[in-house]
């Protein structure tokens, strides 16, 4: 799975994915990032894309030009590679256009539901918003998706789209070692994930709840059920009523 990210902040996106597990991802050739300096495609020598809002307001917004052309970079690059790929429908030259993602807190909000369908894609462009947005123009001619990380609002995009990106690389075939993990979690079936224990057995007088030390599969597994029940009907009602 290819991500790229359109962004005045490269260097950020970079070296929080290539850490840990995104970056084990990456060095295994799980997920490719690819983070293009929207600055790189400023028609100014002072490297200037953001101006000040027409109609007056406070703040600056990202100009157009930079977006559009840092966009077509990326696309191009996209389609070239899916030309040579196995891709290409099959004698038509057909090639899929990407899914473009603004990050804005405008948008919908990111869920595991949305993750799990982002991971069915081969390419996803995001874009990074700073200062008080980017020009209209530009998001109505590229943009696909509008995604929020959240009702709150952040000084750019970046960490969203990093967040977007780990919730969705850790979908992705091969990126966790084992893949059982991801798919019996919070979440799954609209439920919270039971509680988990390691070593050691006893912690300052607490002990780890017997059933989990009976080696009885079924009754660990009814055990956990039940926990994962009570503790979404506690912590989050909202998804047993909308489950
Ligand atoms: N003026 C904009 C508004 O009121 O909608 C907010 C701009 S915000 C300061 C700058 C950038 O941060 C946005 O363009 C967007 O890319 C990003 N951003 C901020 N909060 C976000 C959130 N909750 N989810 C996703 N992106 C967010």
């Amino acid at each position: 799975m290819h991500f790229h990210i359109l962004t005045l902040f490269p260097e950020m996106v970079m070296e929080g994915l290539d850490t840990s597990i995104t970056g084990r991802a990456m060095k295994n050739g799980h997920i490719t990032v690819n983070a293009v300096n929207i600055r790189d495609f400023a028609e100014n020598k002072h490297g200037h894309v953001d101006d000040y809002p027409y109609g007056g307001g406070a703040g600056m917004v990202m100009q157009p030009g930079p977006v559009y052309r840092a966009y077509e970079y990326v696309r191009n690059a996209v389609n070239e590679r899916q030309m040579q790929g196995a891709n290409c429908l099959e004698g038509s030259g057909e090639i899929k256009r990407p899914r473009v993602i603004y990050m804005t807190p405008q948008g919908k909000v990111f869920n595991q539901t949305l993750a799990k369908e982002f991971a069915e894609e081969e390419d996803l462009i995001f874009l990074c918003g700073h200062y008080e947005g980017i020009d209209e123009r530009v998001l109505e001619m590229i943009v696909t998706d509008h995604l929020s990380i959240g009702d709150y609002v952040l000084t750019g995009g970046e960490l969203p789209a990093m967040v977007v990106i780990d919730a969705v690389s850790r979908l992705v075939p091969g990126v966790l070692n084992n893949d059982i993990s991801a798919e019996f979690e919070t979440f799954h079936n609209n439920l919270l994930e039971y509680p988990q224990y390691t070593r050691p057995e006893e912690f300052m007088g607490k002990k780890v709840p017997d059933v989990l030390l009976s080696g009885h599969h079924k009754n660990i597994e009814t055990w956990r059920m039940e926990q994962s029940v009570k503790r979404t009907k506690e912590r989050r009602p909202d998804l047993l009523e909308n489950g």
